[in-house]
């Protein structure tokens, strides 16, 4: 192939990176690993629905039934809501409305690599606000940032992948009062976190767009479902970039049950919440190594020495982490998504057996 072929914004890419998966032990994605099929009337409600199930026909453009179980779960209007395959296809749509080539968006450091990536694409660049000390936003200087360069887009996860800070809502509002466009706040985490969402300020800001997914405390990142949550208007404005039949039947027969379950669900969400408190608690215990307070079902960690010794070890004891091998932002780190007291008890095994 040519490169001149290639959009001059991709010419020099480096894509986002998914580890290939030979270990047992899989804790690198911050998946669940509850199977939400597990719950016996979930499962029951599927293959009573699967009866009527016609995949020989498209989808519903905008997953009208999806939208009304999703507007039931966060108390906002149907119209106010747009589905599709996964966080990262929303994010997609929402940068591929607002961003021109050469526009900026401001974005804290280190966070999730997608919203930087797609802007890449698109030939938008990023504004970057390093985190403070200990990974804590800093928020004066994302204020900043927003003012000094009133970005087309201020980009927010909260609770942050991979640091696990959260933001008060308050300050999220300071943000929204100061940009004069759009403020975008990616809450894939937020059911773990279970407070300081911004989904119930849409009504009042019209610069606002929140996401959303089924991917992580739901258990359904292998059946792609996201959503963003904006005022009207700007939901037809991205339903304009959408593939016209972007959500697959299956995900819209299927999640609309599992949001009606999700008490059951919520039950092992609160599990994995007690279990990352444990973990964090033994983890602060071993010396050599920070562990950073989470509002999510992951960790990160650092460790000061033997890194090379405990990346060997974790291979050999069939647990996969994400690992921040010479990262300049996360030197010597590692993101663990929390399941069972099992996995995380090899984990524990690994790091003291090298650490004490
Ligand atoms: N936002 C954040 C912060 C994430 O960590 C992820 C997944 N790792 C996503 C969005 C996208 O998730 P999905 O596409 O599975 O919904």
């Amino acid at each position: 192939m040519k490169t001149e072929w290639l959009r001059k914004t991709i010419k020099d890419f480096e894509p986002y990176f998914v580890a290939p998966i030979a270990e047992k032990h899989v804790i690198n994605a911050n998946e669940n690993y509850f199977n939400v099929l597990s719950i016996p009337v979930v499962k029951k409600e599927l293959v009573e629905a699967l009866d009527t199930f016609k995949p020989q026909l498209y989808p519903k453009p905008m997953a009208d039934n999806l939208r009304k179980a999703i507007s039931e779960y966060i108390g906002c209007d149907e119209d106010e809501i747009i589905c599709g395959n996964g966080g990262d296809e929303m994010i997609t749509y929402l940068l591929n409305t607002f961003l021109n080539p050469g526009d900026e968006i401001v974005v804290h450091t280190p966070t999730f690599d997608m919203y930087e990536l797609t802007g890449e694409v698109l030939g938008a660049t990023a504004v970057k606000v390093k985190d403070l000390t200990g990974y804590r936003r800093d928020r004066e200087g994302i204020l900043e940032a927003v003012k000094k360069y009133q970005p087309k887009m201020t980009v927010i996860c909260n609770p942050n992948n991979p640091t696990g800070d959260l933001l008060p809502a308050s300050f999220i509002e300071e943000v929204l009062k100061a940009a004069e466009n759009i403020v975008f706040v990616d809450e894939a985490y937020m059911e773990f976190a279970q407070k300081e969402s911004v989904i119930g300020l849409v009504k009042k800001y019209p610069n606002l767009v929140v996401l959303r997914t089924l991917s992580k405390a739901f258990g359904l990142a292998g059946m792609r479902c996201g959503y963003l949550v904006a005022q009207k208007d700007l939901i037809e404005a991205i339903a304009k970039v959408k593939a016209p039949y972007n959500l697959n039947a299956f995900t819209q027969l299927f999640a609309p049950i599992v949001l009606k379950h999700r008490d059951e669900i919520f039950k092992v969400r609160d599990e994995i919440v007690k279990e990352r408190n444990r973990l964090y608690e033994e983890l602060v215990k071993i010396p050599g190594l920070t562990v950073y307070p989470s509002c999510t079902n992951f960790l990160l960690v650092q460790v000061q020495v033997k890194h090379e010794e405990i990346f060997k070890a974790l291979k050999a004891n069939d647990v996969l982490v994400k690992i921040y091998r010479n990262s300049a932002e996360i030197p010597n780190g590692y993101r663990i998504s929390v399941t069972t007291k099992e996995v995380d008890d090899i984990l524990l095994s690994v790091f003291r057996k090298e650490l004490q």
